[in-house]
């Protein structure tokens, strides 16, 4: 299977906008070393599995009948979760998840982009953002960020006022950056989008979206976007359980916005799009949440000495690059040839990701032992020195 070849062959009646597109690609490769898409490297626990197929035998009795379409029990389990883990009580009409948050953003995008309407995000960040703008037609304008990978707040408003976009798309913490975000930036692009009216119709201000994928892995005294939801109809923050729950497989992703936002997005949802079993897996992971959580600070803790590692290596003489991290996962570089430093680590078996800015790869925080054989093999691709 060549995840590179275009699509287009000219046989097909195909978009003439997709003609040169090619599927998203991340290699998945069968290595001793997974450090490349950003996944929680520990498995579920035996208890948590055990719960797992509980309710999903519960749930197999039901399934010639089509699953509950509005989830109510998991938006609540899901609003618990939300109120332990950032203090920010919200009612479960306030929640909606879908199979992945890729999808949870691709309904946003379906309900608030679409022709003549235009999509504005922070390069460099998420490369799927790009792609969810195209499958909803709708336009796709990247702003910058600095140097250092943070946003401006006074650059950031100035790019809104000048884009009049329908939906910004804030990835906190960035990817493949690890970037977060102080509430004072979120704050400032929602005033300059306070002050922008999508298709001029009054007050209908953009949609400002905060992607908190790697949410749970910021750093202490970094707060979560949740904060800002009262009082700002337009904005919805996005999580998922694929990354700090370790259920990348299980795909469910959510957002927390106001009720008026969620019924927008029931509007655009295929019907009982989140089946009967997923529901199910998601609510006995959920019952673990406190387990689960526990697990975080030693990836946090892991990723901190990686990030401390990295900087204090040379390459030809000269310290590593490393952005200040709050995901888990590290960006350092930068390297004359870093198609050569990917390659000759999957040699070695650990697989990274050639992703960001030219000359810098990301590697994603996986158990002790996995992060000393990526060390190890580092020091001896790259040449790397004390
Ligand atoms: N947002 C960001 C910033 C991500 O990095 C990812 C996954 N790589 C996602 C969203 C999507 O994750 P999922 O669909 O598994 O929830």
């Amino acid at each position: 299977h060549d995840a590179t070849r275009g699509t287009g062959g000219g046989r097909l009646p195909l978009r003439a906008d997709l003609a040169d597109e090619v599927p998203y690609g991340a290699p998945q490769l069968d290595v001793p070393v997974l450090l490349n898409v950003n996944e929680n490297p520990y498995p579920p626990s035996d208890a948590v599995v055990a719960s797992i197929a509980r309710r999903v035998t519960q749930a197999a009795h039901g399934l010639n009948r089509y699953p509950d379409r509005e989830f109510l029990d998991l938006r609540a389990d899901l609003a618990d979760y939300l109120a332990v883990e950032s203090g920010v009580r919200l009612g479960p009409e306030q929640l909606w998840a879908a199979n992945g948050s890729n999808e949870v953003m691709l309904q946003l995008l379906q309900a608030f982009g679409g022709p003549g309407r235009t999509v504005l995000s922070f390069a460099p960040t998420y490369s799927m953002y790009p792609e969810y703008a195209r499958d909803a037609m709708t336009g796709w304008v990247a702003g910058r960020r600095e140097e250092d990978f943070t946003l401006d707040p006074d650059r950031a408003a100035a790019t809104v006022a000048e884009v009049r976009p329908a939906v910004i798309l804030l990835a906190s913490p960035n990817n493949p950056t690890g970037t977060a975000l102080p509430l004072a930036t979120v704050e400032a692009v929602l005033d300059a989008a306070a002050r922008v009216e999508v298709d001029g119709a009054a007050g209908a201000s953009p949609v400002v979206v905060v992607d908190e994928a790697y949410g749970e892995f910021r750093r202490r005294g970094v707060p979560s976007a949740l904060e800002l939801l009262a009082g700002h109809p337009n904005l919805a923050v996005s999580r998922t359980m694929s990354k700090a729950f370790g259920m990348a497989g299980a795909r469910v992703g959510y957002l927390a916005a106001s009720r008026e936002l969620v019924d927008a997005l029931r509007v655009v949802r295929l019907p009982y799009h989140l089946s009967a079993v997923t529901q199910a897996v998601a609510r006995a992971a959920l019952e673990h949440s406190d387990e689960l959580m526990a697990q975080i600070g030693s990836l946090r803790a892991e990723r901190d000495a990686t990030a401390e590692w990295l900087r204090g290596r040379l390459l030809d003489g000269r310290p590593l690059e490393v952005a200040d991290s709050d995901s888990n996962f590290v960006l350092f570089g930068r390297f004359a040839d870093r198609h050569a430093v990917w390659q000759g680590m999957l040699d070695e078996g650990v697989l990274i990701r050639e992703v960001g800015p030219e000359g810098w790869l990301r590697v994603s925080v996986g158990t002790p032992q996995e992060m000393e054989t990526f060390k190890a093999a580092l020091v001896r691709v790259a040449g790397l020195e004390e």
